[in-house]
């Protein structure tokens, strides 16, 4: 079947008695079992939860893998990818990142043993001299947040394999309706489901995807040992939102692309990112590697104060963290989402002060625009009050 198919039509669940057609919410802790000597399929939700078994399935399913696992949030979902490194051993991460990522990476694993070296994952050739004999585990963002810049998906995960280390792959931006990277040769694909997946901004929520069924049999004992799973009222919201991802995602990147169109143009931004525009360095091959090119426009003004003074000036854009949801938004990343990374750090890695992140949603093109073109006037007088300040 065809993906837009797929996500509409979830295999109904076993023995359900009255033909729901939506996945039913089994809002329960534990299950009667049949009798003492004897397990049901299930026995408390932390080990397992229908609602959560038929989201992990649909997920497995769009992302073409063995097995999938849902957590209560994409740092949880993370948490565990990031630990299949063992002690001893070492993350390789790319440079942009998200900021609640890095501190995972800085902060905690170390108190396990495990370390963490940065390298820019846009040049595979800076991988291929940067992996090493204790490097288990390859992490990467492609497109980044927040800069968007483009990895090579298939070329890192040959330099990984035949380094024997695992390629993992944090798609929450692209997800799985855009980009597929385990049919491109990753070993793990991670999700922030908080993000583009969930897509109603009403809900925390992570998945991993795995190849490996081994691989998954390891993170799914720990998954119940350590008790990070989601919960069923969660898990029956993100199978609702998953739904209409395709048809969100393709309406917020056809506007995406009309923003983009816009701002190139406008003599107050001084810097675009989008890989959907054809002057970005990863255009060609974000072309070649996925299907679209998503929701998030970035860009720089040349002074924190103007990009501060316009994120305020939006009204269709609230101030928010976040990405992927049916109404826009609008940060500054290293005030928000990357402010967890040291302000040292930020600069060594060319992550600008004052790049404002949009999030397109939704609404009608036209408004955006019309909002932005306000926002980004403001401070400056507008055609229409020179002419009042004449009379
Ligand atoms: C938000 C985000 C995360 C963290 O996910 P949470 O659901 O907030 O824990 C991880 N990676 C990326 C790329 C994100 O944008």
């Amino acid at each position: 079947m065809k993906p837009a198919t797929e996500l509409v039509r979830h295999r109904r669940l076993a023995n359900e008695p009255y033909g729901s057609i939506a996945t039913p919410l089994y809002q329960t802790a534990t299950f009667a079992q049949p009798d003492a000597r004897e397990a049901g399929p299930y026995d408390y939700s932390r080990s397992g939860n229908p609602t959560r078994a038929a989201l992990e399935e649909q997920i497995a399913r769009l992302e073409g893998a063995a097995c999938a696992l849902a957590y209560g949030s994409g740092l949880a979902a993370l948490a565990a990818v990031v630990r299949l490194a063992a002690p001893g051993g070492e993350v390789l991460a790319g440079d942009d990142l998200y900021g609640g990522t890095d501190r995972l990476l800085s902060r905690v694993l170390p108190e396990l043993g495990i370390s963490t070296r940065h390298v820019d994952t846009t040049r595979p050739q800076a991988v291929q001299e940067a992996i090493g004999s204790h490097t288990h585990l390859l992490l990467v963002e492609t497109p980044t947040n927040p800069l968007l810049r483009v990895a090579d998906l298939a070329a890192l995960a040959e330099i990984c394999h035949q380094r024997d280390a695992l390629l993992a792959v944090d798609d929450s931006l692209m997800t799985p309706w855009l980009q597929k990277p385990l049919d491109l040769g990753a070993d793990i694909v991670v999700h922030s489901a908080t993000k583009g997946l969930g897509g109603h901004s009403d809900l925390t929520a992570g998945v991993v995807a795995l190849r490996d069924a081994a691989l998954a049999e390891r993170l799914a004992f720990r998954q119940n040992a350590e008790g990070a799973a989601l919960a069923p009222f969660d898990s029956w919201l993100l199978l609702r939102g998953l739904k209409t991802l395709g048809v969100r995602v393709d309406r917020q990147e056809a506007t995406a692309h009309r923003i983009a169109a816009f701002l190139a143009e406008h003599p107050a931004v001084t810097r675009l990112h989008y890989p959907g525009r054809p002057d970005h360095p990863g255009h060609a091959l974000q072309r070649r590697q996925a299907r679209g090119f998503g929701p998030v426009v970035s860009f720089e003004t040349g002074s924190v104060a103007r990009s501060a003074a316009l994120v305020d000036a939006l009204e269709l854009f609230p101030v928010a963290v976040s990405f992927g949801g049916v109404g826009s938004t609008a940060s500054l990343p290293c005030r928000m989402s990357h402010a967890s990374i040291p302000e040292s750090v930020r600069q060594a890695r060319h992550l600008p002060e004052d790049l404002v992140r949009l999030s397109i949603g939704l609404e009608d093109p036209d408004d955006l625009i019309a909002d932005l073109e306000k926002a980004l006037s403001d401070g400056r007088p507008s055609a229409a009050s020179v002419v009042v300040a004449r009379l």
